[in-house]
């Protein structure tokens, strides 16, 4: 099971929730509180319906889908949606909704491009897919460098007693964690 053989790991979820709100990191990994799937998670993660969005973006081929990988050394882990091309390499983050802020999203596709490219090779593109909307991100050392900072405060947030400072904003109306949450 993915939980149990990563569990020391940082994953695309971990980066996903730390840039969204740290504080759900803390949550997640010291109060070992995970949020149920409901219908719409799921449906968010049917991929099927967006090959179309794929073919219209001109995504090298050919096309791996939910490529599970996982890196040792650097102890990063996560679920590619999308791994297109062979020798060097494109990634897709697919989400069936356009979001009011997909920052996070963004850190999760950039990961993944991190990933791919510490085990398979190359990564020259990344392209985040909100329902028929495309965003399209150069993979560079920039990116690199941004994808290990967060890395570390992922680690740093998950290794510590003390919860993360998180700012309280509009995201925690939506947060499901909010009853867990230090800042309440
Ligand atoms: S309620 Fe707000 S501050 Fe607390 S975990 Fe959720 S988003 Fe973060």
């Amino acid at each position: 099971m993915l939980v149990a053989t990563v569990r020391n790991y940082v994953t695309s979820a971990d980066v996903k929730e730390y840039v969204y709100c740290p504080a759900i990191v803390w949550i997640r990994h010291v109060l070992n509180v995970e949020e149920p799937q409901d219908f719409n998670m799921a449906f968010g993660r049917s991929k099927s319906y967006r090959l179309d969005v794929l073919e219209r973006v001109g995504v090298r081929k050919p096309w791996s889908f939910e490529v599970f990988l996982r890196n040792p050394s650097k102890g990063i882990a996560g679920v590619v949606d999308v791994v297109g091309g062979s020798g060097r390499f494109e990634v897709v983050e697919l989400k069936a909704f356009r979001r009011r802020s997909f920052s996070h999203f963004k850190s999760q596709l950039m990961f993944h491009a991190y990933l791919v490219s510490t085990t398979m090779g190359p990564v020259t593109r990344a392209y985040l897919v909100l329902d028929d909307r495309v965003r399209a991100y150069v993979v560079n050392e920039t990116a690199t460098r941004d994808v290990e900072r967060i890395i570390e405060g992922v680690r740093r947030v998950r290794e510590s007693e003390r919860p993360p400072r998180a700012s309280r904003s509009w995201k925690c109306r939506l947060c499901w964690y909010r009853r867990y949450c230090p800042s309440a």
